[in-house]
């Protein structure tokens, strides 16, 4: 048999990614989460995506997960007279909190966001429109910060600005946040995305925002701030507090620089799964796929180094939402995971030898994973789960055995789909006799082929099924 993806597929859906012709073809593809960009697009827009993702996933029996991903508060440029200007290094460039918002200039432009002339000093260095044009200020004001052009180049409308080493101040979620919060609850997303968390703080008002909304949603950090990965314990306050998080490359690198990007991801993708969190690696894997069919060897490397770091997910950002080839970006990502899941360094797992656990549930997981690990003979792990919980913790030790999340709930199958080696199988352990439940879960995945007489499985469960955080049976079962 051949072996089946593990590390999931996250593509956010845009223009080039809103018919039903489309969705379907992701979906077939190998999509497991659909993003959906609040920085982009009407509710509108998200609503009828929301919808074509549900009634296609249903179609053909795939558990698709949603996430919203909330705009935050990127700090922008306002607009130009003209649409767009062209910066030339040594010239000199104003950003003013005065200027009419839509009559930049190539000297000056409008800023929608006072606090920036508190927050600059003169030497720092302003990177704008993902890095692409560098600002060094020279001096600030009251009402403006005045620079001089390091890299120049065109520079168009609303582009967002970060600062080299970061520390801009601005607060974690604005008005738009909050509306996007109750969108994501009215859709029921199964995930919300966090931009720009500065500390755990921000993550903790976001989730009480979101369940106040009426959302179970699990909330995800984007780790895009200088700050957030100071130090490891600012990388693991935001960790802690979250159920994943997103490596966001993106703005990461521009805070950070580029060169320390490779060692900080690997260090993010390791914390998280040492925390038991999930993690999405995200931004630019694919990003000559925006206008031709086949990757880079530079990006079919990135995105197997990722899967061999053991991410959960690897992520299409504009190769999808707005790309020529979205399906070929899928298919692609889908091959080069699986490609990268042959190698031993996946299959094996040297984790937590030397630690303890705090939690039964914890405990049955992670001696799950040890004891399929090490007895060849088993050939599937199932998971009597209602939250997921359980599922997730044994997903974050290396191995080449499925995992199976069975469970009654749909919250709970959609959120499994991000959770590397994991598989849902819908079942309702409750409405059986407690003798039968056993065979009954082992029937599924033998009519499915997916297990052969002579097998063994590990089947882990609680005494009772609608009880979260319950698990602490573990059984070891021989298919006959
Ligand atoms: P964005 O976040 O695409 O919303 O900017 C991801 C990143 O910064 O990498
Ligand atoms: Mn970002």
């Amino acid at each position: 048999m051949t072996a089946r993806r593990r590390t999931k597929i996250v593509a956010t859906l845009g223009p080039a990614t809103s018919s039903q012709e489309q969705i379907e073809a992701m979906i077939l593809a190998g999509l497991d989460v659909a993003r959906l960009n609040f920085s982009h697009g009407s509710a509108a827009d998200h609503r009828e995506r929301v919808r074509l993702v549900r009634e296609l996933s249903a179609r053909h029996d795939r558990h698709v997960a949603i996430m919203g991903d909330l705009q935050g508060p990127k700090i922008r440029i306002a607009r130009f007279v003209d649409g767009n200007v062209t910066l030339r290094a040594g010239d000199p460039f104003t950003l003013s909190i005065c200027h009419p918002i839509d009559a930049g200039t190539a000297t000056i432009v409008g800023i929608e966001y006072p606090p920036l002339v508190r927050d600059c000093a003169p030497g720092d260095e302003l990177l704008l429109d993902d890095g692409r044009v560098i600002l060094r200020v020279e001096s600030v004001d009251e009402i403006a910060v005045h620079t001089v052009v390091m890299v120049g180049g065109p520079l168009s409308n609303n582009k967002g600005i970060n600062r080299r080493g970061g520390g801009i101040s601005a607060p974690s979620l604005t008005e738009k946040d909050h509306q996007d919060i109750r969108l994501a609850a009215e859709l029921e997303l199964d995930y919300v995305a966090v931009s720009f968390p500065r500390s755990g703080a921000d993550i903790e008002q976001a989730r009480q925002l979101v369940r106040a909304a009426g959302s179970p949603a699990w909330i995800i950090a984007k780790i895009e701030r200088a700050e957030a990965v100071a130090n490891d314990a600012a990388l693991d306050d935001l960790i802690r507090v979250s159920d994943g998080v997103m490596v966001a490359r993106g703005d990461l690198g521009v805070e950070i620089g580029d060169a320390r990007l490779a060692g900080i991801q690997k260090r993010i993708i390791q914390h998280a799964r040492t925390l038991n969190k999930l993690v999405i690696t995200a931004t630019q894997m694919m990003e000559s796929m925006i206008s031709s069919p086949i990757p880079t060897r530079a990006e079919v490397s990135d995105v197997a180094n990722a899967v061999l770091d053991y991410t959960d997910a690897v992520m299409l950002s504009a190769e999808s939402a707005s790309g020529q080839y979205p399906v070929e970006a899928v298919q692609a990502m889908a091959r080069i995971c699986l490609g990268a899941e042959q190698e031993p360094t996946s299959l094996k797992s040297h984790h937590r030898l030397g630690e303890t656990f705090t939690r039964c549930d914890e405990t049955i997981a992670l001696a799950s994973m040890y004891a399929a690990n090490h007895f060849p003979g088993i050939k599937a792990i199932i998971s009597l789960t209602e939250s997921g919980h359980t599922p997730l913790i044994m997903s974050r030790i290396r191995s080449g055995v499925p995992i199976y999340c069975y469970t009654p709930h749909v919250a709970t199958q959609r959120r499994a789909a991000l959770f590397r080696g994991v598989y849902t199988v819908s079942f309702d352990a409750a409405g059986l006799p407690p003798a039968e439940v056993s065979n009954a879960a082992i029937d599924i995945l033998r009519q499915q082929g997916l297990l052969q007489p002579g097998d063994w499985i590990i089947l882990t469960k609680g005494d009772r099924y609608s009880n979260s955080g319950g698990t602490n049976g573990l059984k070891i079962l021989r298919v006959d």
